[in-house]
């Protein structure tokens, strides 16, 4: 049996630009941002990677952890990987050849788009469902991020997710063994894959039931499509439809919503954008769901199109990708075709062990004191005003509380009662300031606009 790797995440706070807004922490789909010295603190076992705190900060403080392009230079053969959802990004005076005949400019000696072999994904998630008849509906494994949020937040949904690995594993090891089937050695091989998203960067770094990934560098979407558009010519490039010679309308379609639930069951639905998601997963738990079979759930609004390291409008994306798509044949009938001979190997490649829960939502890993500590929580609650202003460095009331039973937080954090006390003779004023500089930083009570993330207007 194989050990996953530690769960990596690719989002930092920068000490030096955060301004402490509160802005992130309150778009966190799974309240994982407290505010602590004026910065934003992310809790890491409770991140799903989504992204959406990166988009939302007003200061770019949230960044991303990414690896050196020049990584590819100590490989022979230099793979880039990508979803096609970054050929979408391209306006359309630019070629498909032209588009990767500037990859190859940029240093790559090969260019894969990781769903080409798609037929053996979709076969693969048709057992995978077959197989498991009482655990619907089923639910898709594509995205990172919602497999994180389920493993943490609804870890009874956990075994409804599908056996299966996502496309850009399947890419690469299709890369891969056609690579060493013409007779490069392994240790020769780069493999670099092009995200559309964080989630992704993480699940690659740290993938689920493998000791490490078969992937030898991730690259920004974002940072390669710059890159690409400078080194990118309109005159006539050398043609590469070989390249994409089992590249098909599926395949292209996969990554936009409703790519995977139209293949799957005739009661399947697709959602989109982490918020919806979450709305309709307390239903599934709470049993408010008619019957269905398969379910594609994907964090970001328009799915990869609306990807958080993506250039492009994520409509325009979804516009393109389908048009480019009409010009592609539907699927490849696998019977006769020179990609059927990979089937025995790869199929097994995309085999996924179980996914285990890991509730971190939980008051206590003892029953018996998660039922103390829910009962203190209520009665917390009580006290506090309920209007969820975020002045306590904690995204609404109830986080508070929840933060007090678990010793992170103090009745002193909450702005309104301190006020009370105040009125009430229980804590001076110079104590009350003080509370407040702990949680915001001591500058922050200064005039100093800067500070607050506006323009100083030089008052
Ligand atoms: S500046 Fe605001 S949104 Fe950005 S990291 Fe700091 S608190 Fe969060
Ligand atoms: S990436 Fe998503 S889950 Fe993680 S801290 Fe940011 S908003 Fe929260």
């Amino acid at each position: 049996m194989t050990t996953a790797v530690p769960t990596y995440h690719a989002l930092k706070v920068d000490a030096q630009k955060c301004i402490g807004c509160t802005h992130c922490m309150t778009s966190c789909p799974t309240e994982a941002i407290r505010i602590r010295n004026g910065l934003a603190v992310i809790e890491q076992k409770r991140c799903v990677d989504c992204g959406r705190c990166m988009r939302k900060c007003p200061a770019k403080a949230i960044f991303v952890e990414q690896d050196d392009l020049d990584k590819i230079k100590s490989f022979k053969y230099r793979v880039v990987l990508f979803p096609s959802v970054m050929i979408g990004q391209f306006p359309e005076n630019y070629s498909e050849d032209q588009i990767y005949a500037a990859l190859l400019k940029i240093g790559f000696t090969h260019v894969y788009e990781v769903e080409q072999p798609i037929g053996f994904l979709k076969e693969s998630i048709r057992e995978s469902c077959k197989k498991d008849k009482d655990h619907r509906p089923h639910i898709s494994t594509f995205c990172p991020s919602i497999v994180r949020l389920i493993r943490i937040r609804y870890p009874s949904l956990a075994e409804n997710l599908i056996h299966c690995k996502a496309p850009h594993d399947l890419g690469a090891h299709f890369a891969l063994e056609q690579l060493m089937a013409q007779g490069a050695n392994r240790d020769e091989i780069g493999l670099f894959y092009v995200t559309p998203c964080i989630a992704k960067m993480s699940a690659v770094k740290s993938p689920l039931g493998e000791k490490e990934s078969i992937v030898n560098g991730i690259i920004n979407m974002n940072e390669l499509y710059n890159k690409v558009r400078k080194n990118i010519s309109t005159k006539e490039a050398p043609d590469t439809s070989d390249q994409r010679a089992t590249l098909t309308r599926d395949g292209i379609l996969w990554s936009l919503t409703r790519g995977e639930a139209r293949h799957f069951g005739e009661r399947s639905m697709a959602i989109d954008g982490i918020h919806n998601v979450v709305k309709f997963l307390e239903r599934l738990e709470n049993e408010e769901v008619p019957d269905i079979d398969f379910l594609e759930l994907r964090a970001c609004d328009q799915s990869c199109a609306g990807g958080n390291l993506l250039s492009g409008n994520r409509f325009l994306t979804s516009e393109r990708l389908e048009r480019r798509a009409k010009r592609y044949q539907p699927a490849i009938k696998f019977k006769n075709h020179p990609i059927q001979e990979m089937a025995a190997t790869l199929k097994p490649k995309l085999a996924l062990d179980a996914i285990k829960p890991n509730p971190v939502f939980i008051l206590d890993q003892d029953r018996e004191k998660a039922l103390e500590k829910m009962s203190k929580m209520q009665r917390i609650i009580c006290f506090l005003p309920g209007i969820d202003c975020g002045a306590c460095g904690a995204p609404n009331c109830q986080a508070l509380a929840e933060d007090m039973v678990n010793q992170k937080a103090k009745m002193s954090d909450c702005v309104f009662l301190q006020q009370t006390w105040q009125e009430e003779n229980k804590i001076s004023t110079s104590k009350a300031l003080k509370n407040m500089e702990k949680k915001w930083g001591k500058d922050r009570f200064k005039a100093d606009c800067n500070k607050r993330g506006r323009r100083n207007e030089g008052f």
